[in-house]
């Protein structure tokens, strides 16, 4: 049966070949046999459901916990010409009738329902009189009470299952990996746990990274203003958070929507709609937002607070990115905000929890100190054993100078300690700075000898300097009345001398994806399709299909059929549409090179002879020692276009050490991977490397070569 599942993936998902574990799922369902499949957020889990359901005879029920994935997944099957409904509350009492009339008839390959339906005997003897091969239970580790979301009524599956006279197959799918929590839905369920398909934790096409010491919101708004096109979600860790957050972006005219437990349910699911539909691109929302969104371009998902434990984190941060396109997860991490966790654990849990959810709470807070792989921290958390460097999270990629701040971290400990270690951030940086502020001369901290001894730099810099001295724990704070800072055990070594502070330079806001002119095209004929439609546009076509047309350019539908998530439906629908922008683009932009092309340009092209002499002015920078992001400052240009002008020079053999710009690690790396893949085209290279091993430090380094060879 299995040799009809890749015809099968092509022609209706438009998909080319099975994602790690899929295979595996498939051919044990098909064989028989209950099954569990253990697999990351948009590790591609339908799929292990929805190809046996099109190839086993009947109708495959898929219980599934939420209305608006049930929902969306339908619409994203009809799509691809695949028949499919859902029952659950969301109907009308009619309306379900009708379609449990026509699921009895085998009307539907799938169909999903929630789990309460199975509450209701009526409901099973309807199911009784259908021809139900296999049974998907959806995030199935509600099942279980260890897990972090229970359903009681997810109890009632077995029961369900043991009623029918066929007894269907069962696949279990699940992306939480504790081992307690996947020997419970096996035993509930009757897998033998030998049929357990798990793949690794880790998400490829995710970095992550911690920020710490920085002005939160500073970040957060430039972050914002650089990846404005793109969609995103901020967590906030309460309702009260989240408001003023909202507001906040409303108004520095950020198209923000907003959700949280305490809004209205109709206001809930408006905001929710509009994110999803695209036509607001930030959500800010407390956790409560998100079980169940199914939106796969969602490019970054920023943590405004510290999140109460992994689970939590590692489910929240893997909603960026489930289409498999680079996307990021960034946490602000402050220390206070482990005074509200704590405090919401303190409220909630009941005594026996307690502790054990403080345990969890500390090893966020771990996670948010270390310094080592933040992804390799992630999936060893989870049990993986065998883990390595990602290469790809804040941590792997940090090269960021330290600068020594010793002295000024001694002068705002004593100014604390002066002040009676009874006064909070604001003011102290004032005393420091020597503000002639009322409030400073009533409490006589005019006559202090800290008085001023920063004067030299702004109130707002030192209160940021302040921050930093919280976040390394040097500080801390006390939460009475108001927030008073004091000196930490760590901090009396520092005034003592017996311990030295390093603060890195600021972590510079990125541009998660670069603007590539037809896709922007192309997100705009989807946007008017799925607005024509009804649906939302990730269900038209995901980003990555939109990125792989932008590479392949098809201009025919043959080639149209060749863009990965393009099956046979698809391109009869929409294929004219989008062809026929397509060419008109490729008109207007006769130049046009797709993002991804021209990063694989082929070496032997000469480079474009830019406008006058400007790179020799580069080179002149270059070589009186400064760097490429000072060089830009300089010349008022765009990092990019000095480092082409430093390519120029190099390939022009101009004089220069261009290695110094590649860290000497990288070298017997790119040695490697220069012998193994040739020198003709930069793609092959860059596959084999780490990603932050930049096409440009490739480029520099394979001119080196040509040079030396000659
Ligand atoms: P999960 O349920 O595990 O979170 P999904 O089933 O939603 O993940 O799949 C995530 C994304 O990956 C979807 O956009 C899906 O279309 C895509 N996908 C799944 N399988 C493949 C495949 N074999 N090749 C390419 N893309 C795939
Ligand atoms: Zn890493």
């Amino acid at each position: 049966m299995f040799e009809q599942a890749l015809p099968l993936l092509e022609s209706y998902f438009g998909y080319h070949s099975f994602r790690n574990g899929q295979e595996q799922a498939i051919r044990s369902v098909l064989a028989g046999k209950n099954t569990i499949c253990v697999m990351p957020t948009g590790g591609g889990k339908s799929i292990c459901y929805q190809i046996p359901a099109l190839i086993l005879p009947g109708t495959t029920i898929v219980i599934s916990p939420l209305i608006s994935l049930m929902k969306d997944q339908v619409d994203a099957l009809l799509q691809i010409g695949i028949s499919a409904t859902f029952i659950n509350s969301s109907l009308r009492f009619n309306e379900a009738n009708e379609r449990m009339y026509e699921a009895k008839k085998g009307t539907y390959k799938l169909l999903y329902i929630a789990p309460e339906r199975l509450e209701s005997p009526d409901f099973i003897k309807d199911l009784k009189s259908m021809n139900i091969p296999l049974v998907a239970v959806d995030e199935a580790h509600c099942i279980s009470q260890w897990g972090h979301d229970f359903r009681p009524s997810y109890r009632h599956i077995q029961q369900m299952i043991d009623h029918m006279p066929q007894r269907p197959k069962v696949l279990a799918l699940t992306a939480t990996a504790t081992p307690l929590v996947r020997e419970d839905i096996c035993r509930q369920l009757d897998i033998d746990e030998r049929n357990t398909v798990i793949t690794g934790f880790e998400r490829e096409n995710l970095s992550f990274s911690v920020i710490k010491g920085q002005d939160r919101l500073k970040f957060l708004f430039e972050y914002l203003k650089k990846n404005e096109n793109e969609a995103g979600i901020i967590y906030a860790a309460t309702r009260k958070n989240v408001d003023l957050l909202y507001e906040r972006l409303r108004k520095e005219h950020i198209n923000a929507a907003k959700y949280h437990a305490g809004m209205g349910d109709v206001e809930r699911a408006r905001e929710q709609e509009r994110f999803l539909e695209d036509k607001a691109s930030v959500m800010v929302a407390t956790s409560a937002f998100g079980m169940g969104i199914d939106k796969s371009n969602i490019r970054y998902v920023i943590h405004f607070q510290l999140p109460k434990n992994m689970e939590s984190y590692y489910q929240e941060a893997g909603r960026a990115g489930r289409d498999g396109l680079a996307s990021e997860c960034i946490l602000l991490y402050s220390p206070q905000d482990v005074q509200i966790q704590r405090f919401l654990i303190d409220q909630a849990s009941d005594r026996s929890r307690k502790s054990a959810e403080l345990e969890k709470l500390q090893q966020m807070v771990d996670y948010c100190h270390t310094e080592n792989c933040l992804q390799e921290f992630i999936v060893s958390y989870f049990g993986e054993a065998e883990t390595k460097p990602c290469g790809r999270c804040g941590n792997c990629t940090d090269n960021r100078g330290k600068i020594e701040v010793t002295r000024e971290a001694q002068m705002v400990l004593s100014c604390v300690v002066r002040m009676g270690q009874r006064f909070g951030k604001n003011i102290t940086a004032q005393v420091l700075t020597g503000s002639k502020n009322k409030k400073v001369t009533d409490m006589g901290f005019h006559k202090l000898p800290t008085y001023g001894i920063m004067q030299n730099k702004g109130a707002k810099e030192v209160g940021d300097f302040i921050e930093f001295l919280i976040a390394q724990e040097i500080i801390g704070i006390e939460h009475g009345q108001f927030p008073t800072l004091f000196v930490t055990p760590k901090g009396k070594d520092v005034l003592l001398g017996k311990e030295q502070v390093f603060r890195r330079e600021t972590v510079q806001v990125k541009q998660v994806s670069k603007n590539d002119p037809l896709f922007e095209t192309l997100r705009e004929v989807r946007k008017r399709i799925a607005d024509r439609e009804n649906v939302p546009p990730f269900v038209i076509f995901s980003d990555a299909a939109l990125k792989d047309m932008c590479a392949k350019i098809p201009k025919t539908s043959e080639e149209f059929l060749q863009v990965s998530g393009v099956g046979e439906h698809k391109l009869q629908k929409y294929g004219q549409e989008f062809i026929q922008e397509i060419r008109a683009f490729c008109e207007e932009h006769p130049d046009y090179k797709s993002e991804l092309e021209a990063d694989s340009e082929p070496l032997k092209k000469p480079a474009k002879k830019t406008v006058g002499e400007s790179h020799l002015e580069t080179l002149k920078l270059y070589q009186s020692g400064l760097s490429i992001a000072e060089i830009a400052k300089e010349q008022g240009l765009a990092i990019s276009t000095v480092e082409t002008h430093l390519l120029q020079c190099a390939q022009q053999s101009l004089e220069a050490d261009f290695t110094r710009l590649i860290p000497d690690e990288y070298i017997p790396l790119l040695e490697n991977a220069v012998a193994e893949a040739g020198r003709e085209r930069l793609k092959p290279i860059k596959e084999l490397l780490p990603e932050e091993v930049s096409y440009f430090m490739i480029k520099l380094y394979v001119y080196h070569l040509s040079k030396t060879a000659r």
